[in-house]
């Protein structure tokens, strides 16, 4: 007998089990090859398969239309943050940074390095990162080759909704909302995700870039870091990370069978209403810090009345079977990341425990 926890973790999480499961069956011989999927030739036949297919369910769930590529890079999305600006900039000039959380801060930063950024809004001046902004708040420049924002804020439980429209192309980090609901590919300039949040393990970055932006870009920088060269040889340049791509296929497969993104996006939302209610509802013993309009669906944070009581919260929920818990290390407290493979009933689960903890009957 196998015993899985309901795994809140933020990354890398929980996998929908049919998923794993197809993992388990292929395990030893892919579909009669006489071997693993991870022992076969990135340049085989049979890998090469699995990669257009890969392609090709995300290009399909996303609806990803003709203008835009879709690439797998390594070195997780904190890459993408040294990548961007080393191909997107123009001059020295990097683009305009919405800092509404770590990542975010994080992105801006790695920038620096490469050229000249510009803060376009910085939430940890505006309270304590309780909220995204909305798009009159930034402050955006006439120069900026493009804008970026994390969609959603995996440590601080904030989340955009609408992305704001900006005259330079849009680049979103969607390492933990990528594939929550359906979303207007065609409106971004590009897109990237680390794949162990809501796709699958870590090792492999998705990017969706428009294909103008792929020819504008630099040249003056070794070909394994530019979009268009990766683009060129369909993401196998060198040795990809196989395994990962493949477990994408098999969450892609499984996501395709629940009903595509549309289902997702109502999955989600009846989960995260559940756990904002729970905690709403719970005569301010649980908190919710952040402002109403920016919760999360992916990653729910609150609050106990104590340190002490939130530490034996998230030990007595372990014992429980309930991991993944604890807040990040940055900002404490409690974080339930309910990414699309956790279920509505691990959810119903967490609530039935706060409501006993509360009590004092956990
Ligand atoms: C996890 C996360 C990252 C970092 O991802 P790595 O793949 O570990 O580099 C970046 N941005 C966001 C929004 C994240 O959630």
């Amino acid at each position: 007998m196998v015993t899985r926890h309901v795994n809140f973790n933020a990354g890398p999480s929980t996998l929908p089990l049919p998923a794993l499961e197809r993992a388990q069956a292929e395990r030893l011989d892919y579909e009669g090859s006489g071997m693993s999927i991870i022992e076969h030739s990135h340049r085989g036949a049979v890998y090469e398969a699995v990669h257009n297919e890969t392609i090709a369910l995300l290009t399909e769930l996303l609806a990803i239309p003709d203008t835009h590529q879709v690439l797998f890079m390594q070195g997780g999305a904190t890459a993408q943050f040294a990548l961007v600006p080393m191909n997107l900039r123009t001059d020295a000039r990097a683009g305009d940074y919405v800092v509404t959380g770590t990542w975010a801060k994080k992105a801006l930063s790695e920038a620096s390095i490469v050229g000249t950024p510009h803060k376009a809004w910085d939430g940890e001046q505006d309270g304590k990162w309780t909220r995204v902004p909305k798009a009159d708040e930034l402050d955006l420049t006439d120069d900026a080759p493009y804008v970026h924002i994390a969609s959603n804020n995996t440590i601080m439980g904030t989340q955009f909704f609408d992305y704001p429209k900006t005259k330079a192309p849009l680049v979103v980090d969607m390492s933990s909302d990528i594939m929550w609901r359906p979303v207007d590919v065609s409106q971004l300039g590009m897109i990237y995700a680390g794949a162990q949040k809501n796709m699958g393990p870590s090792g492999i970055t998705l990017v969706i870039i428009r294909k103008d932006l792929l020819e504008q870009g630099r040249t003056d920088i070794p070909k394994i870091f530019r979009y268009a060269e990766v683009a060129k040889a369909n993401s196998l340049q060198n040795t990809i990370a196989t395994f990962p791509v493949y477990m994408i296929r098999n969450t892609m497969l499984w996501l395709k069978e629940q009903g595509g993104l549309p289902a997702m996006e109502k999955h989600n939302r009846d989960k995260a209403a559940a756990l904002y209610g729970a905690i709403d509802g719970s005569d301010g013993f649980y908190r919710c810090p952040v402002e109403e309009a920016s919760r999360s669906v992916m990653n729910v944070v609150f609050r106990l009345p104590s340190e002490e009581q939130e530490k034996k919260f998230v030990a007595d929920a372990t014992a429980a079977g309930l991991v993944g818990l604890k807040g990040h290390r940055s900002v404490g407290g409690i974080r339930a990341s309910i990414y699309n493979a956790m279920t509505r009933e691990g959810v119903d689960k967490l609530i039935q425990f706060m409501a006993a903890f509360k009590n004092g009957g956990a």
